[in-house]
């Protein structure tokens, strides 16, 4: 591939940094972290007022680039953006496979960065293994009944909607009897407890009792709900969540400045490491985009992007951490904290980056089997 980004690539990437610069700043991003969303409606409101969101929508017919371009700037400005790119995986879908009034009332909300839509598909006995989930929609007159609950519901807090994978026939087979609803988060029946974990991100379970929506809320075919998740998974792997060296290091360069550490040539040299890093997770993540951009399948591209980023941003965190010594374990908000308490939170948050969106496990299978020819494991 030719990494060289064309003129209206490059216009387009000032354009979105001249967006993020406007819309955030050290309290923006102080915010995200005191309440636990990585949400900022004010920025999704002016990149969707300028068209950047309809730009960045994934999609046959739509460009790979423009997604890449608008999560990676976002990353590296450390911007909180995951409510911005979970609603453009949304919109991509209902694109490809919703219905006409679907995409008027929820694509739109979703692109204009006016509303946004959680994820509800991890189940306690299915993550990895998703086909294991039990959340039941049975239908009931001209309405569909849904009972269950699901983990790991990020961003319910602050959503619209969610869109919720359930089993409408339990005997259709592993693959087969999955229906994708998209349904309001105010619906009676449903609610959310909030998830704390070791970062500052919360998530949440979420229940679904006697949940009753009709068929226009249904995406895609009744029963063909695995079509529709797939759409979703081809747009969600290795586009995303790959830029975290870049903030790292920028911070840890700062206290290494402030402390006088940075004149230590150990220091130094694996603060170029870093770097090197982050740009080769850059390339990886540039090539997936790109392979996405010429039609070609970019799941494995997208594997191989998040397992070397996510290890690399695990690894460097903890570096960066034994560098600063006791200060490095004070978090964000305690006094004397290096870095303010940053390295501390990359140390954190780098460990669900590892499996959150696919494990690396389930990422090198698909690594080994599909780009290496290795046979199947298991
Ligand atoms: C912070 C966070 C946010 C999340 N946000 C969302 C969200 O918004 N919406 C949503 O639906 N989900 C969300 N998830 C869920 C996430 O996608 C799952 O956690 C992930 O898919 C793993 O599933 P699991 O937790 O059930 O682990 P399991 O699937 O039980 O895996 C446990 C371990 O076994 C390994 N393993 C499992 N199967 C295999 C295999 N076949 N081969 C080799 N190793 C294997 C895994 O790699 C892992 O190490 C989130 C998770 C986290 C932690």
């Amino acid at each position: 591939m030719d990494f060289r980004l064309t003129d209206r690539h490059e216009a387009l990437r000032t354009e979105i940094r001249a967006c993020i610069d406007a819309h955030i700043d050290d309290e923006v991003i102080a915010r995200a972290h005191r309440t636990g969303a990585n949400h900022c409606v004010e920025l999704a409101k002016a990149l969707g007022d300028v068209g950047l969101l309809a730009q960045a929508m994934p999609g046959e017919g739509q460009d790979p680039m423009a997604m890449w371009m608008l999560s990676s700037e976002a990353e590296k400005a450390g911007a909180p953006f995951d409510s911005v790119g979970m609603a453009l995986v949304i919109a991509g879908v209902l694109n490809a496979a919703g219905t006409p009034s679907q995409n008027q009332r929820v694509t739109a909300a979703l692109l204009a960065g006016e509303e946004f839509v959680c994820f509800g598909l991890t189940e306690p006995d299915g993550g990895s293994d998703l086909p294991a989930i039990s959340t039941r929609a049975v239908r009931d007159g001209d309405e569909w009944v849904i009972n269950g609950s699901k983990m790991w519901t990020t961003m319910a807090q602050v959503s619209d909607w969610v869109f919720l994978l359930t089993r409408t026939d339990p005997d259709a087979g592993r693959y087969g009897g999955f229906t994708v609803f998209i349904i309001l988060m105010d619906t009676p029946g449903i609610s959310a407890d909030p998830i704390h974990t070791m970062s500052t991100e919360r998530s949440n379970v979420t229940f679904y009792d006697d949940v009753r929506v009709g068929d226009e809320w249904v995406v895609g075919e009744a029963n063909e709900g695995w079509q529709v998740v797939s759409i979703m998974f081809g747009f969600e792997r290795g586009i995303a969540n790959t830029g975290a060296l870049t903030p790292l290091l920028r911070r840890f360069a700062q206290w290494a400045a402030h402390t006088g550490v940075i004149a230590d040539p150990v220091h130094r040299e694996h603060m170029a490491q870093v770097a090197i890093d982050a740009q080769v997770a850059e390339l990886l993540t540039q090539r997936t985009a790109w392979t996405a951009a010429v039609g070609e399948p970019s799941g494995t591209q997208g594997s191989i992007a998040k397992v070397f980023a996510t290890e690399a941003y695990q690894r460097h965190a903890r570096w960066a951490q034994a560098a600063a010594g006791p200060e490095g374990l004070l978090g964000l908000g305690e006094s004397g904290a290096a870095a303010e308490g940053w390295i501390d939170h990359d140390v954190r948050h780098s460990v669900p980056q590892t499996f959150q969106g696919g494990t690396t496990e389930i990422n090198r299978n698909n690594i080994a089997e599909r780009h290496l020819g290795l046979p199947r494991a298991r």
